[in-house]
Protein backbone atom coordinates (compact mmCIF):
# COMPACT_ATOMS: atom_id res chain seq x y z
CA UNK A 1 0.00 0.00 0.00
CA UNK A 2 1.22 3.39 -0.61
CA UNK A 3 1.33 5.92 2.58
CA UNK A 4 2.25 8.79 3.01
CA UNK A 5 3.54 10.34 6.24
CA UNK A 6 2.78 14.12 6.91
CA UNK A 7 5.78 14.66 9.83
CA UNK A 8 7.81 17.37 10.44
CA UNK A 9 9.25 15.09 13.03
CA UNK A 10 12.05 13.24 11.42
CA UNK A 11 12.54 11.16 14.33
CA UNK A 12 8.95 10.44 14.41
CA UNK A 13 8.99 10.50 10.66
CA UNK A 14 11.55 7.77 10.05
CA UNK A 15 10.27 5.44 12.91
CA UNK A 16 7.19 5.55 11.11
CA UNK A 17 8.38 4.79 7.47
CA UNK A 18 10.64 2.11 8.61
CA UNK A 19 8.08 0.47 10.58
CA UNK A 20 5.54 0.54 7.62
CA UNK A 21 7.91 -0.29 5.41
CA UNK A 22 8.78 -3.29 7.08
CA UNK A 23 5.30 -4.36 6.94
CA UNK A 24 5.95 -4.08 3.29
CA UNK A 25 4.23 -0.65 2.44
CA UNK A 26 5.84 2.02 0.13
CA UNK A 27 6.23 5.88 2.59
CA UNK A 28 6.43 8.81 1.20
CA UNK A 29 7.27 11.54 4.09
CA UNK A 30 6.28 15.14 3.34
CA UNK A 31 7.35 17.72 6.46
CA UNK A 32 4.89 20.26 5.90
CA UNK A 33 1.20 20.57 4.08
CA UNK A 34 2.98 22.43 1.34
CA UNK A 35 5.48 19.32 0.93
CA UNK A 36 2.44 16.72 1.97
CA UNK A 37 0.06 18.59 -1.42
CA UNK A 38 3.00 18.36 -3.38
CA UNK A 39 3.36 14.48 -3.29
CA UNK A 40 -0.18 14.56 -3.11
CA UNK A 41 -0.22 15.54 -6.78
CA UNK A 42 2.64 13.42 -7.72
CA UNK A 43 1.14 10.10 -6.35
CA UNK A 44 -2.68 10.79 -7.45
CA UNK A 45 -5.38 7.41 -6.65
CA UNK A 46 -1.71 5.82 -5.84
CA UNK A 47 -2.16 7.18 -2.66
CA UNK A 48 -4.03 4.87 -0.23
CA UNK A 49 -3.47 6.05 3.51
CA UNK A 50 -2.58 9.42 5.09
CA UNK A 51 -0.70 9.49 8.89
CA UNK A 52 -1.14 13.34 9.44
CA UNK A 53 0.41 14.87 12.22
CA UNK A 54 -1.24 18.19 13.03
CA UNK A 55 1.75 21.07 14.47
CA UNK A 56 2.98 21.49 11.34
CA UNK A 57 5.79 24.36 10.48
CA UNK A 58 3.53 26.79 8.42
CA UNK A 59 0.14 25.23 7.85
CA UNK A 60 -1.83 23.61 10.24
CA UNK A 61 -2.78 19.56 9.54
CA UNK A 62 -6.12 20.71 10.17
CA UNK A 63 -6.09 22.86 7.27
CA UNK A 64 -4.64 20.15 5.35
CA UNK A 65 -6.94 17.55 6.59
CA UNK A 66 -10.10 19.73 5.14
CA UNK A 67 -8.78 20.74 2.19
CA UNK A 68 -7.84 17.03 1.27
CA UNK A 69 -11.13 15.75 1.94
CA UNK A 70 -12.38 18.94 -0.03
CA UNK A 71 -10.67 18.19 -2.90
CA UNK A 72 -12.24 15.11 -2.99
CA UNK A 73 -9.61 12.81 -1.25
CA UNK A 74 -11.36 9.48 -0.41
CA UNK A 75 -8.51 7.25 1.04
CA UNK A 76 -8.02 6.71 4.74
CA UNK A 77 -6.60 9.63 7.04
CA UNK A 78 -5.06 8.85 10.28
CA UNK A 79 -4.37 11.75 12.77
CA UNK A 80 -1.12 11.00 14.74
CA UNK A 81 -0.39 13.74 17.29
CA UNK A 82 0.77 15.03 20.53
CA UNK A 83 -3.09 16.51 21.13
CA UNK A 84 -4.76 14.62 23.57
CA UNK A 85 -7.49 17.24 24.33
CA UNK A 86 -11.29 16.00 23.17
CA UNK A 87 -12.01 19.21 21.67
CA UNK A 88 -9.24 18.18 19.21
CA UNK A 89 -9.61 15.17 18.59
CA UNK A 90 -13.68 15.94 18.02
CA UNK A 91 -12.58 18.81 15.44
CA UNK A 92 -10.27 16.08 13.34
CA UNK A 93 -12.41 13.72 13.42
CA UNK A 94 -15.48 16.07 12.10
CA UNK A 95 -12.90 17.36 9.90
CA UNK A 96 -12.59 14.52 7.73
CA UNK A 97 -10.21 12.17 9.53
CA UNK A 98 -11.36 8.24 9.97
CA UNK A 99 -9.38 8.15 13.15
CA UNK A 100 -7.21 9.67 15.79
CA UNK A 101 -3.97 7.99 17.46
CA UNK A 102 -2.09 10.35 20.20
CA UNK A 103 1.48 10.04 20.68
CA UNK A 104 3.28 8.12 22.09
CA UNK A 105 1.87 5.16 20.87
CA UNK A 106 2.71 1.59 20.29
CA UNK A 107 3.70 0.71 16.97
CA UNK A 108 1.46 -2.90 17.11
CA UNK A 109 -1.65 -0.02 17.84
CA UNK A 110 -0.93 2.03 14.62
CA UNK A 111 -1.05 -1.10 12.93
CA UNK A 112 -4.36 -2.44 14.11
CA UNK A 113 -5.98 1.22 13.45
CA UNK A 114 -4.55 0.94 9.73
CA UNK A 115 -6.61 -2.42 9.30
CA UNK A 116 -9.50 -1.02 11.18
CA UNK A 117 -9.66 1.92 8.78
CA UNK A 118 -9.08 -0.27 5.30
CA UNK A 119 -11.62 -2.39 6.41
CA UNK A 120 -13.93 -0.10 7.01
CA UNK A 121 -13.64 1.69 3.62
CA UNK A 122 -13.67 -1.90 2.31
CA UNK A 123 -9.69 -1.31 0.57
CA UNK A 124 -8.76 -4.91 -0.16
CA UNK A 125 -5.16 -5.56 0.24
CA UNK A 126 -3.34 -5.26 -2.58
CA UNK A 127 -1.22 -8.54 -3.30
CA UNK A 128 0.55 -7.98 -6.40
CA UNK A 129 2.08 -5.39 -8.83
CA UNK A 130 1.72 -5.34 -12.35
CA UNK A 131 3.01 -3.57 -15.27
CA UNK A 132 3.23 -5.35 -18.73
CA UNK A 133 4.73 -8.26 -18.30
CA UNK A 134 6.68 -7.35 -15.22
CA UNK A 135 5.06 -8.67 -11.57
CA UNK A 136 5.92 -8.50 -8.12
CA UNK A 137 4.15 -10.71 -5.64
CA UNK A 138 4.49 -8.65 -2.42
CA UNK A 139 3.69 -11.62 -0.23
CA UNK A 140 6.03 -13.88 -1.67
CA UNK A 141 8.40 -11.25 -2.93
CA UNK A 142 8.51 -12.84 -6.28
CA UNK A 143 9.51 -10.90 -8.84
CA UNK A 144 9.34 -12.07 -12.72
CA UNK A 145 9.30 -10.23 -16.01
CA UNK A 146 7.39 -12.53 -18.87
CA UNK A 147 6.89 -15.79 -16.28
CA UNK A 148 10.77 -15.77 -15.77
CA UNK A 149 11.89 -15.22 -11.71
CA UNK A 150 14.34 -12.33 -11.40
CA UNK A 151 16.45 -11.96 -8.18
CA UNK A 152 16.75 -8.85 -6.82
CA UNK A 153 18.61 -7.44 -3.55
CA UNK A 154 16.51 -5.68 -0.93
CA UNK A 155 16.97 -2.19 -2.08
CA UNK A 156 16.38 -3.06 -5.41
CA UNK A 157 12.99 -4.73 -4.78
CA UNK A 158 12.16 -1.11 -2.98
CA UNK A 159 13.49 0.45 -5.70
CA UNK A 160 11.26 -1.33 -8.60
CA UNK A 161 8.57 -1.42 -6.20
CA UNK A 162 8.47 2.58 -6.51
CA UNK A 163 9.19 2.18 -10.14
CA UNK A 164 5.56 -0.41 -10.55
CA UNK A 165 3.23 1.75 -8.13
CA UNK A 166 4.38 4.69 -10.30
CA UNK A 167 4.45 3.28 -14.08
CA UNK A 168 5.09 6.37 -16.69
CA UNK A 169 5.85 8.71 -13.73
CA UNK A 170 8.78 10.97 -14.32
CA UNK A 171 10.75 10.09 -10.61
CA UNK A 172 13.11 12.73 -9.42
CA UNK A 173 16.49 11.16 -8.11
CA UNK A 174 15.76 12.98 -4.49
CA UNK A 175 11.92 11.37 -4.74
CA UNK A 176 13.80 8.60 -5.18
CA UNK A 177 16.49 8.90 -2.91
CA UNK A 178 13.98 9.69 -0.09
CA UNK A 179 11.85 6.62 -1.02
CA UNK A 180 14.61 4.07 -1.11
CA UNK A 181 17.03 5.40 1.54
CA UNK A 182 15.12 7.69 3.65
CA UNK A 183 17.67 10.28 3.57
CA UNK A 184 20.83 8.44 4.76
CA UNK A 185 22.79 9.52 1.94
CA UNK A 186 23.72 12.80 0.68
CA UNK A 187 21.88 14.48 -2.30
CA UNK A 188 24.78 14.61 -4.09
CA UNK A 189 25.69 10.39 -4.08
CA UNK A 190 25.11 8.78 -7.07
CA UNK A 191 23.32 5.92 -5.21
CA UNK A 192 20.31 6.29 -7.27
CA UNK A 193 22.31 5.70 -10.65
CA UNK A 194 24.27 2.96 -9.63
CA UNK A 195 20.86 1.32 -8.31
CA UNK A 196 19.47 1.93 -11.68
CA UNK A 197 22.06 0.05 -13.58
CA UNK A 198 21.92 -2.60 -11.33
CA UNK A 199 18.17 -3.16 -11.93
CA UNK A 200 18.25 -2.52 -15.43
CA UNK A 201 20.29 -5.37 -15.77
CA UNK A 202 18.26 -7.61 -14.17
CA UNK A 203 14.55 -6.46 -15.68
CA UNK A 204 16.20 -5.44 -19.63
CA UNK A 205 15.45 -8.36 -21.85
CA UNK A 206 18.40 -8.72 -24.86
CA UNK A 207 17.20 -6.74 -28.00
CA UNK A 208 14.00 -5.10 -26.27
CA UNK A 209 13.54 -1.28 -25.54
CA UNK A 210 14.51 -0.54 -21.50
CA UNK A 211 11.83 -0.32 -19.00
CA UNK A 212 13.79 2.20 -16.80
CA UNK A 213 14.44 5.09 -18.98
CA UNK A 214 16.38 8.19 -18.38
CA UNK A 215 14.36 11.23 -18.68
CA UNK A 216 17.16 13.83 -19.18
CA UNK A 217 17.90 16.75 -16.14
CA UNK A 218 14.42 15.23 -14.61
CA UNK A 219 14.66 11.54 -13.62
CA UNK A 220 13.87 8.29 -14.39
CA UNK A 221 10.58 6.38 -15.38
CA UNK A 222 9.15 3.23 -15.97
CA UNK A 223 7.31 2.49 -19.39
CA UNK A 224 5.46 -0.33 -19.80
CA UNK A 225 6.84 -2.83 -22.68
CA UNK A 226 3.69 -1.77 -24.93
CA UNK A 227 4.86 1.92 -24.31
CA UNK A 228 8.33 1.49 -23.90
CA1 LIG B 1 4.75 18.16 14.56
Amino acid sequence: MQVMVVEDDAKIAQFLERGLEAEGHAVTVAVSAEDARRWYSALGPQLELVLLDLGLPGEDGIDLLRSLRAGGFAAPIIVVTARDDVRDKVTGLDAGANDYITKPFAFDELLARIRAVRRSAGQPAQTELVVGDLRLDLLTKVAQRGGRQIELAPREWVLLELFMRHPRQVLSRSQILSNVWSYSFEPGSNIVDVYIGYLRRKINLPGVVPLIQTVRGAGYRLLPPSAA
